[in-house]
Parts: C-alpha cells; structure tokens; sequence
C-alpha cells in the first residue's frame, strides 16, 4: 500500500522540482474537479528499480487529456513526461514506488463549468510503496464484490477511456455502498445491467477453460488488462471479450481482478455467492506468479515492459 509523502520529499510541478510542503493551489482553483490522472508503478528489481509500463500510461494520460480537450500536447510531449517520472523516482529514496500524474486546471473561479480563460497545470509525485506486491510475496489474497445500485454512466454522458477525475464519483459511491454491506469493493453494472468493473480494476471470468472480460465500452481500458491478455495467450489460451451479466459471474470456475494497484486478485465471493472453490483458481494463480515475475524483472519478456531507473 502506499504510504503519505513525507514535507521534504521532491514533488514535480509546473517545470520544477518543489518538496511536498510547497507544492500548493489556492482554493480558488478548484473547478468542478476536472481533471486527468495516471496511476503508474516502480517496482525493486535486482541492481534498483523499474517502472512497468511506463510510455503506455503516459500515452493513456495524452488521450484521457485529448478526449477531455485538455491541451496537454501542447504544453509537453510524452517522452518528456515519461522522463519526469524517471527523475522524480531517482530523486526518491524509495524503489517500490507509486506515481501519480495529474494534469488539471486553475484559474479564476467561474460560475459556469467553463474552461475557458482557465490555466492548465501539470504535477507528478512518488509514493513509497510498501509491502511489495501480494503477487510476488506469494500471499493469497482474494477479495469479496457486492453489486452496487451505482451504474455506471450511458456512454453519451461521460467518456469512460478516460482516466478522468470525474468518473471517480460513481467509484467513490459505490465503493461506500460495498464496505457498508460488507463487502471489499463494488461490482459496477452498465445501464443495462451488464457488468463493467470494479472501482478500481478491470473484471475477468474463467469457465470451462474459457477467459472472458467486458468489452471496452463502460470501462477504463487498463493497462494490466492489457498485460493479461498478453499472459494469457503465451499460455496458449484466448480471451473473449464480450459483455457479460451477472450470472456469467455467479457460475465462474475462477473470477479474478487486474489493476495497477491490485495487480491480479482473485475474486472469492460475488453478492454472497462463493466463485469456485472460493480461493484463487488454477490460472489465477498461474497469471499472478507470471505477473509477478514480469514487473521484477525475472520474467523473459520483462524488458520490453520496464524502464529501468
Ligand atoms: N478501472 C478503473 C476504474 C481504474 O481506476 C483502474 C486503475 N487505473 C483500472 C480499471 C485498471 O487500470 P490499470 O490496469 O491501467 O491500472
């Protein structure tokens, strides 16, 4: 998990290098919350650290900017926001880190939510991530989902590729809605009762040896969902996608997670039901050991994926 940042520690804001303490806004800058972010990982690997992934979430941090018409482009390029995160991390003293690009406005305050006239602002930071990962500590976590009234919006009202500050408000409901009935996290439904995710992560089912996720249409096309796909074809399998219900869900061998923060978890109850055997299924476990293996480094196709600080 990751820890708070320390008053001294380097924050990148706006061009410069500031510690923590003085990289403020005033409270005049707050619009309506808008606002593109990335969720990004560096992980310990022999001879320092890595991060996974790096270009694909800095290209996916232009296009939430570009769909949200943000001009980010024309500020920076993604080669130079890329190389912020690797010098932010050599700055740190931590190598399991959590980075955080966010790209918002600030101005003068309106009264409607327009951006004109509004300044555009840039800012990466670098948290300790402590406890390694679950997957590479060998742990079997799993997680329970309950399935919240929250939907997720038509796609004519939001733009769900983006990693946009505002499609978080339905997360945030829906994960209050699971944690007072219990549960770990929410299973968000689409406006017509499909399943999409989670707060936080991208949603898988196995059965009958079969792999199947949503299709990219209320969802956030995460970056490690894109990693598993890949996974799980060197395994000599395919993934479907294809919209799902919940009794697809219900009647799963195996339901399992993938996220930068979550990595892969396996799924051990939906609304009360028990998926399988109620621990992690034979390929969840194989997906998290070869995940785990991949972000450190030890995997063959490791370098492709990591840019070592
Ligand atoms: N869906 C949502 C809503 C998320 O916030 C995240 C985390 N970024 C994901 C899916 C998984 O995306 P990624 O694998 O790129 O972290």
């Amino acid at each position: 998990m990751i820890t708070e940042p320390s008053a001294d520690q380097p924050v990148w804001m706006d061009g410069t290098f500031v510690p923590w303490r003085e990289a403020r806004m005033h409270v005049t800058d707050h619009h309506f919350g808008v606002g593109v972010f990335e969720g990004v990982r560096a992980y310990a690997v022999e001879g320092g650290s890595a991060i996974f992934r790096l270009e694909d979430h800095t290209a996916r941090l232009f296009r939430s900017a570009r769909m949200l018409n943000i001009a980010l482009a024309e500020r920076h390029t993604e080669g130079q926001l890329s190389a912020i995160q690797v010098e932010l991390l050599k700055k740190s003293p931590f190598r399991d880190a959590y980075l955080r690009p966010f790209i918002f406005y600030g101005g003068a305050m309106g009264l409607a939510p327009t951006t004109r006239g509004l300044t555009i602002h840039a800012a990466v930071i670098a948290l300790e991530w402590r406890g390694g990962s679950d997957a590479s500590a060998g742990k079997k976590r799993s997680v329970t989902l309950r399935t919240t009234a929250f939907a997720r919006q038509r796609s004519a009202s939001t733009l769900h590729k983006a990693k946009a500050n505002a499609n978080y408000i339905t997360g945030m409901l829906a994960q209050q809605d699971a944690h007072a009935s219990g549960a770990d996290d929410a299973l968000l439904l689409d406006q017509d009762g499909y399943v999409t995710e989670t707060t936080g992560a991208n949603l898988f089912v196995v059965r009958d040896g079969r792999v199947q996720t949503p299709p990219c249409e209320s969802i956030l096309e995460g970056v490690t969902r894109a990693t598993v796909f890949e996974l799980v074809r060197r395994t000599g399998w395919d993934v479907t996608e294809r919209r799902l219900a919940r009794d697809d869900v219900y009647t799963a061998d195996e339901v399992f997670l993938t996220g930068t923060a979550v990595e892969i978890t396996a799924v051990r109850e939906v609304d009360g039901r028990r998926i399988g055997s109620g621990e992690a299924g034979p390929l969840t476990e194989r997906l998290q050991k070869s995940y785990a293996a991949l972000v450190r480094g030890r995997a063959e196709h490791s370098e492709e994926w990591l840019t070592r600080i």
